[in-house]
This record gives C-alpha cells, structure tokens and sequence, in this order.
C-alpha cells in the first residue's frame, strides 16, 4: 500500500524499479516521459545536427523556462544553466568577485563542498546560531547580528544534505533585505520538494534530485533587481538535460505542486513515525518537520564505516539507502548518519522491510 495518494500515478510514471528505491536525495526516478524527452532530443541532435536541433527547439525551451521560473519565484530571462549546482555556484562566484576576505554567513547545515568553493576564494565563513536542536536558524538572532555587521551574503542551503530541516528561508530573505543584505539560496535539495518561492536574490539547483529530471544538469537564477548584480553568462550546457529538466518541471505542476509538497511532508512524516527508535537508530528530525529527507543516527558507538557498511548490507537486501559522512555538513556534526529519502511511490512494505532489517543489523 502507498504511503501517499499519489503513490499509484508516480509509480506507474517510471519504470519497475529493481530496488526499492528510497534515495531521492541522491538522484530521483525519472519518469518514462523525462527520459523519453532526454532521448528524444538526442535522436534529434543526430538526425538533423545537434545545432539545428537546438535552434527548432529554442522557442519551446523559451516557453518551457515559464515552469522552472515560477516554482522558484523568478521570471524565464533570469534563468542560466550549468552542468551541476556545484557548477553553478561556481559561475556565481566568478562572476561576482567580491573582494577576497568578504565575510559570508551560512546556517550550520552548509554543504561541505559549497564551504570549499569559499574557502578558494579566502571568504571568511561564520555559522548562524541554531535557533533549536534539529538545526534551524534563530532568525530573531540573526536580526540581531545583522543591527552590528552585515556580511557580503547571506548564503543558504534551503535543505541542507544531511538532515531533512527545512531553514526558515523566507523569513531569513525578510530579515536579510531588511539589513541591506543579499541572500543565495542553494535549492538543491528543496526544489520539487517543498515550496522554494522565497523571494532570495539569487538560487540556484539541480534536476536529478526530487524534481526527478536527468543527472548533469544545474539551474541558477539572479533576480534581476538583486541587492548586488551580478551577469552570469549563458552557457550550452546539456540541450537535452534541460528538455529533461523541463518535462519534469511539467509533470510536476500537473499534478499541482502544492499538493506533491503536502504528499512529500506525508511520505517523511510516516517514514520518521515508522522507524524512529528501531534498533536502537534514532531520527534525527522532527517528525512532522515537511520534507522526505530523513536520516537516522546510529546506535550508540557506531563509527563512520560500520554505517557504510550498514548501508552496504541494505543494498545487498534489495533497499537503496545512503550513508552520509560528516564532509556534507561539516558545521553541523562529526557523526555519520543514514539517509532516507522515499519519494511519493514509497510503500508501507518497503518502510517495514527496511524497519525489519533495521532492527536485525547489529553486533
Ligand atoms: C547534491 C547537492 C549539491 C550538489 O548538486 P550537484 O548538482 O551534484 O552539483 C549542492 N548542495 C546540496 C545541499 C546538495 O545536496
């Protein structure tokens, strides 16, 4: 039985999975559809040459940003495309260059490799104050910093990669633009997840995760009225990703984004509720917080490798699953943690299956 009403049409959308299949945070299932649209664009390139294909599909692709655009708050000639997220916030920085030794403020979920790409460029990072145990920001300690120093930006993963809190994004951008200060988002995470029209100056994503659209490639959007501009180049990235990443905007808004969103908030709601507590793992998140990311710690003196090989053992039995080490979110913990993330085809079997051998792995 599916966990969410949209189980059975999410399902029937992609093909029979081998496993079962609970790690969208890594890269979701694309549909049938998506990777129909991928190919058939390749075929296109082929046939009539991939520049020619490109020009007799750019008036599509023009009308087709309208869904991105939206589901993140921003208009369609706002929008540029990279290889990855990673790549994109790359762009961003060369681009901007701010003056080396600019300060940028982060919540302490921060993806690891994004604290990299600052630290290349000798930014001084500095961690916002959680504002309760599960890692969202204290926006009334934020206002409060703000009154004594502004930072360059504000920089912030909207989920990050090793916890399913969802940062009080929109209430950051209020408190931020009040102070004079730009906000990036990093939406990777968040977009096809949860509700990413945050009013922030700059965001930007990638398509494999829950928006299910094919691996390799990346958006970024600058507000055109952003508190500092920046002009970031078109590139050709990936023609065919982006008609990918286009139809799985548009089976996205089909069904009604708000209501995928409500679903998804289900869907992690009952995986938390289902196995929290289970041998001795402990959820890590509110059980109502609304996102399908959830992780788990591990029983009391775990080390790192016996939750790979935790990890490893669920996919021996058939359940995909990641173990995720402290280096995607450096700021935030030590400790390794496992990582679900179902998407809407989730079942109330594959959660049990999963509680089962939960329970059994050990010493
Ligand atoms: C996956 C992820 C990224 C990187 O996405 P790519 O498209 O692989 O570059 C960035 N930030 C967060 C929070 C992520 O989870």
């Amino acid at each position: 039985m599916y966990v969410s009403e949209l189980g059975e049409e999410w399902h029937r959308a992609r093909v029979e999975p081998d496993i079962i299949h609970l790690d969208s945070a890594a890269a979701g299932r694309s549909s049938d559809s998506t990777i129909n649209a991928v190919t058939d664009h390749l075929w296109r390139e082929s046939r009539s040459g991939s520049y020619v294909a490109a020009a007799a599909c750019a008036e599509q692709m023009q009308h087709d940003l309208r869904g991105l655009s939206s589901l993140i708050g921003h208009t369609p000639d706002e929008l540029t495309f990279r290889e990855s997220a990673r790549a994109c916030l790359r762009a961003l920085l060369s681009h901007w260059s701010l003056p080396v030794a600019s300060t940028v403020w982060v919540a302490k979920n921060e993806f690891g490799p994004n604290l990299d790409e600052f630290e290349r460029r000798g930014y001084a990072v500095r961690p916002l104050p959680d504002g309760d145990v599960y890692g969202h920001v204290d926006t009334d300690a934020l206002e409060n910093m703000l009154q004594f120093e502004q930072p360059a930006f504000i920089h912030l993963c909207h989920i990050g990669s090793m916890s399913g809190a969802v940062q009080p994004a929109v209430r950051i951008v209020e408190v931020a633009h009040a102070a004079g200060v730009p906000v990036v988002i990093d939406m990777s995470q968040s977009v096809g997840h949860v509700p990413t029209v945050t009013g922030a100056d700059i965001v930007y994503g990638t398509s494999r995760k829950w928006l299910t659209g094919p691996r390799g490639i990346g958006f970024i959007a600058v507000r055109r009225d952003s508190l500092r501009e920046v002009e970031i180049p078109d590139s050709d990235a990936f023609i065919a990703g982006r008609v990918g990443l286009h139809n799985a905007v548009h089976e996205l808004l089909a069904v009604g984004q708000q209501r995928v969103f409500r679903e998804l908030a289900t869907v992690g709601r009952v995986t938390r509720e289902r196995l929290n507590g289970i041998g001795s793992w402990e959820v890590l998140e509110a059980g109502d917080e609304p996102s399908a990311l959830v992780t788990l710690a591990p029983p009391p003196g775990w080390q790192t490798a016996d939750v790979r090989a935790a990890a490893d053992k669920l996919r021996a039995t058939g359940i995909l699953v990641t173990a995720a080490d402290s280096w995607r979110a450096p700021l935030a913990t030590e400790q390794s943690v496992l990582r679900v993330s179902p998407h809407l085809d989730v079942r109330r079997e594959d959660l049990d299956l999963l509680a089962v051998n939960l329970r059994t792995m050990g010493y």
